[in-house]
């Protein structure tokens, strides 16, 4: 199949169309150009539909549901097999390419404006449960259908979690890390609890009816999942240290730049089956969806809360700091990234969106791949404006049902609490429902009430996912436009300061833009727009 490298574009092939004469020409250049965001929102369209074309009552079966949502499953594991080289080999590449002042000048606003646009969030989904108050007056015994503790994560202190987080970024196996993180939890201390010793009261099991109290001990386990925090510290410190190593470790550089080129075709290739992957996603959640206007009319007031919220900070607040910081149009950020955002929606995973939001950052919005492939793995790992925001209505909301009211000090340890908790929070579907105990810990309120939060968080999630990624691309987008000033004032962008010996290489070998280690001279989005109107062989 042949299509063009701007198919997901929503300006560059409008440019290259516009070459062409006759209207109807410009319209089918247009079409192509856009022809992949066409298809994804033809696919989320698709979905609907179809989920409630297949959908019956009574249900299908588990064995139906597994068979008709398998597209949707294909997609989801092309995209998490490629988020382990992805990561690794785009930091470590990135880190090594760039001079480590510049690296930590990057990386320093890109922290700066991930903490405060979370604290952002944070804020307008505290404002948000304000004001619509979802759990005045609930003492609704509707809710108590929700009350299954199944999926709820464990009590453990808040302090346990901080340390958890520290230990996560120091992964005592590098192996391991690719599929298994470290956690605490709390378990009975079988031992003492055999003396009958008196218990301590704050482990003491809640679920528990009768009075006796239970020894509770902490316990460190290798949990399932990717300690992406780990392998994320490590690439850039691994990077910064090949580049001390000077010549010697230029083939390695290389070598890691390669893999990353090569995954970064893998990812082109996927992306043509997105769309479909995308309408299978939703298809089949539709299906396997229970009785909704119920769910919505328990707990109607919380998803509003939420999803209002993620719509004022994603279209409102973000892109309103991005026009302000840039005088650009970010609605056209936007639609350049509307592909991602859609998998964002279909898969509620920021790690398996990584590799298609990279790519469409830099081949529609012009975002150089120094940015993009440094910033953006950072962003999916520990920036979630949404988890923050729908965090902050949800510890409103318990505390609400359970007629706590919240006073100042609370409230700021809420913000403050659910800021630091989306840093540690997984970029998988649920990661921030787990990280929610750690606000509700902080704020003595019952954990258990995290039961009527997963309810509804397949359809929370979604939303949140998409903010998550969204708040990663515009800090990509804004730090781009601030290395172009940077260059216009001292007409030489220390973002790409590479190492000479290697430009001369690549140069000599004749090596297309892109790779971290080449030298360009043009601003960097003009190199990144080049290479959209490449056509490459699909
Ligand atoms: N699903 C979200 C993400 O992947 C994390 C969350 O649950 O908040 O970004």
């Amino acid at each position: 199949m042949t299509a063009t490298k701007s198919a997901s574009n929503g300006d560059l092939g409008g440019a290259s169309a516009g070459k062409l004469p006759g209207r109807g020409r410009r319209v089918r250049g247009c079409l192509r150009a856009n022809l992949l965001v066409l298809l994804t929102v033809s696919g989320v369209a698709a979905g609907v539909a179809l989920g409630l074309a297949v959908r019956r009552p009574g249900g299908l079966s588990a064995a139906e549901v597994q068979l008709f949502s398998f597209p949707g499953e294909l997609l989801l594991r092309l995209l998490k097999m490629i988020i382990l080289p992805l990561v690794v080999c785009s930091l470590v590449a990135g880190a090594a390419s760039l001079d480590p002042a510049v690296l930590g000048r990057l990386g320093g606003w890109a922290m700066l404006f991930f903490l405060l646009t979370t604290l952002l969030a944070s804020s307008i989904g505290v404002g948000m449960a304000f004001a619509i108050q979802p759990g005045a007056g609930a003492a609704d015994p509707s809710l108590a259908k929700y009350g299954d503790q199944d999926g709820v994560p464990g009590r453990k202190e808040v302090v346990d979690s901080f340390l958890d987080l520290v230990r996560n970024i120091f992964p005592s196996n590098l192996v391991t890390a690719a599929f298994r993180s470290y956690a605490t939890v709390y378990e009975e201390d079988k031992k003492q609890n055999n003396t009958g010793l008196v218990s301590v009261a704050e482990f003491m099991n809640e679920t528990e009816s009768t009075n006796k109290a239970v020894l509770m001990e902490p316990v460190g386990k290798e949990v399932e999942g990717m300690n992406i925090l780990g392998l994320v510290v490590f690439a850039i410190v691994f990077g910064i240290a090949l580049r001390k190593l000077g010549p010697e470790g230029e083939n390695l550089i290389k070598f890691f730049n390669s893999f990353n080129e090569a995954t970064m075709i893998l990812v082109s290739w996927i992306m043509w089956y997105a769309p479909l992957g995308i309408m299978f996603l939703v298809a089949g959640k539709i299906v396997e969806m229970e009785d909704v206007v119920l769910l919505f009319t328990s707990l109607g007031k919380y998803i509003c809360c939420c999803l209002v919220g993620h719509a004022i900070h994603g279209l409102l607040v973000l892109p309103g700091i991005y026009f302000v910081l840039t005088r650009r149009n970010p609605y056209r950020f936007l639609w350049g990234i509307f592909t991602p955002l859609a998998t964002a929606f279909g898969t509620s995973s920021s790690s398996a969106t990584l590799p298609l939001m990279m790519k469409c950052v830099e081949e529609n919005n012009g975002v150089s791949k120094h940015i993009s492939r440094f910033i953006l793995p950072i962003g999916a790992t520990v920036n979630m404006d949404g988890a923050a925001l729908f965090q902050c209505v949800a510890a409103v909301f318990i505390a609400q049902l359970n007629n706590v009211s919240l006073n100042f000090i609370q409230v700021i340890t809420i913000l403050i609490t659910a800021t630091a908790s989306s840093v540690g929070a997984a970029g998988i579907p649920a990661g921030g429902v787990l990280t929610l105990a750690i606000i509700l810990e902080a704020i003595s309120l019952p954990t258990k009430e995290i039961s009527l939060i997963l309810a509804v968080d397949w359809l929370v999630d979604r939303t949140c996912t998409v903010l998550n990624v969204e708040g990663d691309a515009f800090g990509a987008g804004l730090l781009q436009v601030y290395s172009e000033k940077k260059m216009g004032q001292t007409g030489n962008d220390d973002l790409l300061e590479v190492k000479t010996e290697a430009v001369a290489a690549s140069k000599a070998e004749g090596v297309e833009e892109g790779s971290p280690l080449i030298k360009q001279n043009g601003p960097a989005h003009l190199e990144a727009n080049k290479s959209c109107e490449k056509e490459s062989v699909m």
